[in-house]
């Protein structure tokens, strides 16, 4: 059976970086335009040449992709020809495979935001694509408001896109630029445009105001659309823009679009989507989505423990796909609801494998749920429970021990009478037949703590240089009699690896002091230090 093909084009570096708190720097955008081209989308927009310094170096910039690198901009203005526009030169001078021209298909918006004639519109699409197509480019037009266009003229907004597509666009893109169209809505305009401009010519860009770019996008397809546009995680301005990272792995796995349609990242590259995913995030500098369809840490996690059993014996019964098709893992969550087949799975992937009916799995169940009630969260602190659970099972080694340490806060008056707090921490560690005494000023006083502590673990030294914190995370609980303190540190050393250990006290030192100390000894035992 001969499948239809469905081409996605990402706007990540364009649209995408019109989002609040994003800011592209050239090797940033050349980073992701890799990270795209490998993954293996069709077409990747570049940004604006001409309109600021970055995307102007991006497009002089030596590059070398499979995908059709794309340049985005106006039409010509009104009232000017091709030849006598500096902006529309730029775009046509940029090194592009393609141009997307970004065009008005609202009759309301021409009179008001370009302040010129329907007709003059019309003549403006048609010349530029001619323009473009001269230069021996493929041309897109984004038809801006199309949507609320339609609904308002739909004669002007269909000639808008039959112009285009007459004077030779490749592709009429049907932007809902205001994001607020509903699938159903969608899926009836698609179609009444295919009847008039083939669908195999027809694109959808949609954004995400009622959360339903993603919908949106596969309504348009319904239809006859055979271009999407979106962005990794759904970059873009107000709520972004549609997810690829949702709508590929939907193309590829369900079979009302799997069968029928054929896309060009093959079954290999869809693996690596969750690893684009986090890359983004990291770029970024944000913790990536947890809960992100497909891609996120939680989705393919499972909490209670019927569930668990029921997935130890047959994963689909709680998967909608099987989770390593899309490069992310299942996972059973360890928490106070947790049965034995939880903690069974969970030893298993951590590769501590022990009969089920060994006594030590009831001890660890146990402890587990002992220490959840206490307010320690193991489902969070992956890293923790391995420890506990090692330790449970006779496994890890006395590395150290601390012997004593003392954490001062002092607030003082400095040389210029400004008050100034400052912390220090000393810290007696026992390292074999070795005591060591370390001290260190810090920003607060688990930082003091925390650079003491690392300071000298005489021979294990060299086993936690690469060690460092990223993320530090407090939370008092009311439980019981008196109220408690969680810390949950996140920990990440020299290969990139992440883990998340967690303290819990009456006292904020204390429980950071534990949370530290299951940080490093997790690292020792994963570097398999010697006892
Ligand atoms: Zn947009």
């Amino acid at each position: 059976m001969t499948r239809e093909r469905l081409y996605l084009f990402d706007t990540t570096l364009r649209d995408g970086a019109q989002m609040n708190g994003v800011d592209f720097t050239l090797h940033d955008k050349l980073t992701i335009a890799k990270l795209l081209d490998d993954l293996g989308v069709d077409y990747i927009e570049g940004g604006y040449p001409g309109a600021n310094p970055t995307d102007t170096e991006l497009f002089g910039a030596e590059r070398k992709f499979d995908a059709t690198f794309t340049a985005f901009g106006m039409t010509r203005r009104p009232g000017r020809s091709t030849s006598n526009d500096p902006g529309l030169a730029t775009l046509l001078d940029a090194r592009a495979d393609a141009i997307c021209f970004v065009a008005k298909s609202w009759d309301y918006h021409v009179r008001v935001a370009l302040e010129t004639t329907n007709e003059e519109n019309l003549a403006s699409i048609r010349d530029s694509v001619t323009a473009a197509r001269q230069k021996g480019r493929e041309v897109l037009i984004d038809c801006e408001h199309f949507f609320d266009g339609y609904k308002a003229n739909p004669d002007y907004a269909l000639a808008c896109a039959k112009a285009a597509y007459q004077a030779g666009a490749r592709w009429v893109v049907l932007c809902d630029t205001n994001g607020g169209t509903l699938p159903h809505e969608i899926e009836r305009i698609v179609g009444d445009v295919v009847r008039e401009v083939p669908g195999d010519h027809v694109g959808i860009h949609a954004h995400n105001d009622t959360e339903q770019a993603v919908a949106n996008s596969l309504a348009a397809v319904r239809a006859g659309a055979r271009q999407i546009q979106g962005t990794l995680n759904g970059l873009g301005e107000r709520c972004g823009n549609a997810n690829l990272v949702s709508i590929i792995p939907t193309l590829k796995l369900k079979p009302e679009f799997a069968e029928r349609f054929e896309i060009a990242i093959s079954d290999a590259k869809l693996k690596t989507l969750a690893h684009a995913s986090h890359m983004i995030d990291e770029m970024l500098n944000r913790a990536p989505n947890r809960h992100a369809p497909y891609v996120g840490e939680s989705a393919f996690a499972t909490k209670a423990g019927i569930h668990a059993s029921a997935i130890a014996k047959d994963p689909a019964t709680y998967e909608h796909v099987t989770p390593d098709l899309v490069g992310n893992e299942r996972k059973i969550l360890v928490s106070d609801q947790a049965g034995r087949s939880n903690v069974l799975s969970e030893l298993e992937r951590i590769g501590l494998s022990v009969d089920r009916n060994d006594a030590r799995v009831t001890r660890l169940l146990d402890e587990v749920k002992e220490r959840e009630a206490a307010g320690y969260a193991y489902e969070a602190a992956g890293a923790s429970f391995e420890l506990l659970a090692r330790r449970v099972l006779g496994r890890v080694p006395d590395y150290f021990s601390v012997e004593k340490f003392d954490v001062s806060v002092e607030q003082r008056l400095n040389a210029v009478g400004q008050h100034v707090t400052v912390s220090m921490a000393v810290v007696k560690v026992r390292v074999g037949d070795e005591d060591l005494i370390s001290a260190a000023e810090g920003i607060g006083p688990v930082n003091a703590l925390d650079v003491a502590l690392r300071k000298d673990l005489g021979k294990y030294q060299k086993y936690i240089g690469g060690l460092e914190l990223t993320d530090y995370r407090v939370r008092i609980l009311n439980g019981g009699t008196e109220a408690v303190t969680r810390v949950l540190i996140e920990s990440q050393d020299e290969t990139g690896e992440r883990w998340t250990t967690v303290g819990v006290s009456p006292n904020i030192i204390d429980a950071s002091f534990q949370a530290l100390m299951d940080s490093i000894v997790y690292k020792l035992v994963k570097s398999a230090a010697p006892a």
